[in-house]
């Protein structure tokens, strides 16, 4: 018997490609996505056009164009499968997109996070195609679902977007709104949320729902999930760390930061400011002495902050804050 699949697949993308090239309103979101000017709101939007052209592609196929009028696994496995991977592949790249933006105009220097294709999703709409004897039956599984999975891609990205800052220290929101009166399960689930308390729920979506899910960074701050200690978004780590770099004190030149001192940076235990304070104008500095492995390092004690610089290396191995008895002593002493 003909393979019909290769074909099939063929005729179809070509619709489903001529489908979205004449949405002029698809063409118009991608073109804000791209440029950076839109939200999780027109990413949603833009997926709902390309799933849309899908189905589209899909309402094509009838019984008559299948061998004994079904929608064998085989068949299905390379035709639908491969379709709806690259609406995927569309919808993901433009959600990706759009946190990339929002974690700019956030100050958040984070990369956006990805989601891979559900291939248990795929599955499961292969399964019913296949199980059913005349594929006029549930030609309808390739017409809304095909919509609300293409949707479900930007939520999965948002999911895993909000649940990676999350895990960084930010406390992200979702923002979720049912503007359409979508149900009562929608009207209930409509809110703020903020990470880590989402339920589940919330990214996810019913048949024909439009609800409208949305990222918050929420006040942009970090807290240490160690010490518990809130960061403002400004202050990036290797912004902070070129105010230091190149500075001199005693013939030294500040060439690197330790880890140490990024973090009491960041954590703003030891500011900046007060870093760059001690070694332009340190108040004292003492000689250099050696370590139990033999480093040598000189203490240089400013006004708000102590720090111990490798002569050697020039790397600012540790900060302190300068005890205020030491402070009070030393100024007494240059005056
Ligand atoms: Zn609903
Ligand atoms: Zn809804």
């Amino acid at each position: 018997m003909e393979d019909i699949a290769p074909a099939l697949l063929e005729t179809l993308r070509k619709r489903f490609l001529q489908h979205l090239e004449g949405n002029a309103r698809a063409a118009e979101l991608l073109e804000a996505i791209l440029a950076g000017k839109a939200g999780y709101e027109e990413a949603g939007d833009y997926a709902e056009a390309v799933g849309q052209a899908l189905a589209g592609a899909f309402s094509t196929i009838t019984g008559a164009d299948l061998p004994d009028g079904r929608m064998y696994w085989n068949i299905a496995d390379r035709v639908v499968r491969p379709l709806l991977e690259e609406d995927h592949t569309m919808v993901s790249d433009a959600a990706v997109q759009v946190q990339k933006a929002l974690n700019q105009a956030a100050g958040l220097g984070l990369q956006p996070q990805t989601v891979p294709v559900d291939s248990e999703k795929i599955n499961g709409i292969l399964n019913r195609l296949d199980a059913a004897a005349a594929y006029d039956d549930v030609a309808w599984i390739l017409g809304d679902p095909v919509v609300t999975y293409s949707r479900g891609v930007v939520d999965a990205t948002l999911q895993a977007n909000v649940e990676f800052q999350g895990k960084t220290g930010l406390q992200p929101k979702v923002v979720r709104r049912a503007p359409y009166k979508c149900c009562e399960w929608c009207s209930r689930l409509a809110g703020s949320y903020t990470y880590p308390d989402v339920p589940r729920d919330v990214y996810r979506r019913h048949r024909n729902c439009r609800c409208v899910v949305e990222y918050d960074p929420g006040s942009g701050r970090r807290q240490n999930v160690h010490t518990k200690q809130w960061t403002e978004p400004a202050e990036d780590v290797t912004i902070l760390e070129r105010r230091l770099l190149g500075l001199r004190v005693q013939g030294i030149t500040v060439q690197k930061i330790s880890d140490h001192v990024r973090q009491r940076m960041t954590e703003r235990s030891v500011p900046v400011e007060d870093i760059r304070d001690a070694l332009e104008n340190p108040l004292q500095v003492n000689p250099a002495r050696y370590d139990q492995e033999g480093r040598p390092s000189i203490i240089v004690v400013g006004r708000h902050a102590t720090l111990a610089i490798n002569p050697e290396t020039g790397v600012i191995a540790t900060c302190y804050p300068t005890h205020s008895k030491t402070r009070k002593k030393l100024e007494a002493l240059e005056t």
